[in-house]
């Protein structure tokens, strides 16, 4: 082993999911060596043979909960890690309403769990995927990071808690670096159409769904509102490429490799798009008329909301490379290639047998 080989070997929680299987994609690009801790209630087996397919490097997986602290005492024992992605967490918004308690359990516990066994480990380089949901629905938008906490449910207030906690953390100890990075609504897919989002039943965000109208697997896209005061009277959001987010982990990585202290940032294009930009961006994508129908606006909804993405670039000379088309397009070819997600297609001999390794 190369004496470099601990510094590139990388923990990455959630691995198995959507912006973590493009982050190993991103990681292993980068020269490091991700190892995935994933319990697979999200996230996909298959996802990790087909970074194995992208990259030709299979990541290992560690299958446990993150809240399992036995399982991550002896995950840091068996590797000496350069440090840690942690993505592992609950996100559905309409779920964290009716059930906060496993949010806290999975999203605070869990990070605490991680924490812990860092710490023992002498490991406290740590990147942590947290949202813009931080902010609430009434920030003003471009929006910087000091901001006020103001998280409109159960699953921001958990994002907002975690960031305090490693906040306070870093406060008590100068020998941790850690990096927050703010998600605004992260979509597309790895530009092979191997990797991509795959949400167990209906959809709740926009660019699934509007997948799943135009490949014909649901029959209509509903428009939540179309009374806003936006140009067009739909909602605006920042939309930014999975890979854009997947390489802003990477640049945080090395950040937090130079720099003790805490760096709360947000990652977003900076530019808002609507829901009918979006749409006719698919629509071009993908060559097809999507049927839409308006409905009233989502509860708990914001008009429109976009990141100040300078902070970003000035800190960890990142900015998003790819525009609304390509995050349509990508999203497009990763829908045709595996219509019913991971497990109703095997697009590459190696996803013809699923199997834990
Ligand atoms: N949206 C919509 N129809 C859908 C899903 C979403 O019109 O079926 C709108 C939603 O009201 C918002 C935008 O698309 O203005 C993005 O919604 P998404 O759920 O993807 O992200 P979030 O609201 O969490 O930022």
């Amino acid at each position: 082993m190369d004496p470099d080989v601990h510094s590139r070997k990388i923990l990455v929680t959630g691995g198995a999911g959507f912006i973590g299987s493009h982050a190993c994609v991103a990681l292993i690009g980068a020269g490091y060596l991700p190892v995935v801790l994933d319990s697979l209630a999200n996230g996909n087996i298959h996802a990790l043979h087909r970074i194995a397919d992208i990259t030709g490097v299979a990541p290992d997986l560690v299958r446990c909960d993150i809240r399992d602290a036995a399982a991550l005492a002896e995950l840091f024992k068996a590797h000496r890690f350069g440090g840690v992605l942690h993505l592992a967490g609950l996100k559905a918004v309409g779920e964290t309403v009716a059930d906060p308690l496993s949010y806290y359990e999975v999203n605070m516990a869990g990070t605490l769990a991680l924490v812990r066994a860092m710490g023992n480990a002498g490991v406290r380089a740590l990147v942590f995927s947290s949202s813009a949901t931080v902010y609430g629905a009434n920030a003003r938008s471009p929006i910087p990071e000091d901001a006020p906490y103001a998280a409109v449910n159960p699953y921001g207030r958990t994002k907002a808690m975690v960031e305090t906690m490693l906040a306070d953390l870093v406060q008590s100890d100068d020998r941790w670096h850690v990096a927050c990075l703010r998600f605004f609504n992260p979509v597309g897919a790895h530009e092979s159409g191997l990797i991509g989002e795959h949400p167990h039943g209906r959809p709740n965000n926009l660019m699934p769904y509007l997948s799943q109208v135009a490949i014909g697997s649901r029959s209509h896209l509903v428009v939540h509102g179309t009374d806003y005061a936006t140009a067009d009277g739909t909602g605006v959001r920042d939309y930014v490429h999975v890979m854009d987010v997947a390489e802003g982990h990477v640049a945080a990585l090395r950040h937090v490799a130079r720099e003790p202290g805490i760096l709360m940032v947000n990652l977003g294009t900076g530019r808002g798009a609507s829901v009918l930009e979006v749409i006719s961006s698919f629509e071009r994508a993908s060559g097809r008329s999507i049927a839409v129908h308006v409905g009233p606006r989502r509860p708990g909804d914001a008009p429109a909301y976009w990141a100040d993405a300078s902070l970003a670039e000035a800190r960890l000379g990142w900015r998003a490379r790819r525009g609304l088309d390509e995050m349509c397009v990508d999203s497009w070819r990763w829908q045709m290639r595996n219509p019913w997600g991971f497990d109703g297609s095997a697009p590459t001999a190696r996803n013809a047998e699923p199997s834990a390794h």
